[in-house]
């Protein structure tokens, strides 16, 4: 993988380009793509944005999120600009197998590929050109870099602040979480000069669910969490008979994993959610515990230090059990 500043000089010659992204969107990845294709759209690029799945309704208010193509829903027309790319932007993920399905449409694509993101691991042989940080707060963050070290600094509007902003506040837990820099609040001062309406993007991503949603979220923190003391960790287990029963919908589930961080003396919690195809997990931890290498050893997955995921194809009971005796291996480390 080459450095990304080697392609700054050539970003002015428009060219045919795909930005996507991992599965399932989250504030990051969405608003890092959607900022990026903002940019790049008004340098004279024909710009399409794929995302590998379908994403929550909470960001179906950022701006050039209409024109987004859903891969799985769509495979026909993503795989035609997919052909068509000369360029092919991959932001917040790191390794093919985070795409989903997409992922065996992206290894055979003969374009140039370009990784901008901050996760641990990065498979750079996959990469041409790129930048992976894992001490940046964000993707999001890391566009902004990429704008501004380009040149480009100007094409900044509101709408790209918007979906910049959106990323920051997603990954550092609204500036909470230890990544959030100077460079962060810095990053947040030049948006807001640019016209950014913060207070609208917050409500838009937090105080916009159906009451199904909150319902859900009481029922699961009584009757679906168990907490281990001994270890200081939690898990919180869903059936799929929980989903179907409160409408669960994409995103829904989104910030659940950090309710048991809020009990004194937790450092480590796992969500796992039984998915039709698969049980998916999720890990958040503080302090010195490390869910990246847990998410890894025991969960085929990896992520950051304090936040990652994973999935298994063995049953809820099974999978939850294998937590339990991974909380024990690692006692060391939780106590
Ligand atoms: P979430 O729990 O929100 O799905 O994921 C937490 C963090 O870990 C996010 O930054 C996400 O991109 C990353 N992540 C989730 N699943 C995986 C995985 O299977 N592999 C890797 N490398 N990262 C993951
Ligand atoms: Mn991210």
């Amino acid at each position: 993988m080459k450095p990304i500043q080697e392609i700054y000089p050539l970003l002015n010659t428009p060219r045919n380009v795909v930005v996507t992204m991992h599965q399932k969107p989250d504030p990051d990845a969405m608003g890092s793509a959607l900022a990026l294709a903002g940019v790049l759209a008004q340098l004279g690029h024909e710009v399409t944005v794929i995302s590998p799945t379908n994403w929550p309704d909470f960001l179906k208010w950022m701006p050039g999120s209409k024109a987004v193509i859903d891969f799985e829903a769509t495979r026909e027309k993503a795989n035609i600009a997919l052909e068509k790319a000369e360029w092919l932007f991959c932001l917040d993920f790191n390794a093919l197998y985070r795409t989903k399905h997409m992922a065996a449409k992206l290894a055979e694509l003969n374009c140039i590929k370009i990784l901008i993101d901050h996760h641990e691991q990065p498979e750079t042989e996959a990469f041409d050109y790129g930048i992976s940080l894992t001490a940046k707060s964000s993707t999001s963050e890391m566009v902004y870099d990429f704008i501004k070290a380009s040149g480009n600094e100007h094409l900044i509007n509101e709408e790209v602040a918007a979906c910049l902003y959106a990323g920051i506040i997603g990954d550092t837990g609204s500036f909470r979480f230890p990544a959030t820099s100077p460079d962060v609040h810095e990053m947040v001062a030049v948006l807001k000069r640019k016209g950014l309406k913060h207070a609208i993007i917050h409500e838009n991503l937090y105080d916009n669910f159906l009451e199904d949603r909150l319902r859900f979220i009481g029922h699961v923190l009584l009757h679906r969490m168990e907490i281990f003391y001994e270890y200081n960790a939690a898990l919180i287990s869903i059936p799929k008979s929980d989903l179907l029963k409160f409408n669960i919908r994409t995103g829904d589930t989104e910030g659940l994993v950090n309710y048991p961080l809020t009990i004194q003396g937790i450092k480590l919690a796992g969500l796992v959610i039984d998915r039709d195809e698969e049980r998916k997990w999720s890990f958040r931890s503080k302090g010195n515990v490390d869910v990246n290498t847990f998410a890894r050893k025991y969960f085929n997955g990896g992520g950051h230090f304090n936040a990652s995921g994973g999935r298994s194809s063995d049953s809820l009971q099974t999978t939850m059990q294998l937590f339990k005796k991974a909380i024990k291996e690692n006692a060391s480390q939780l106590q």
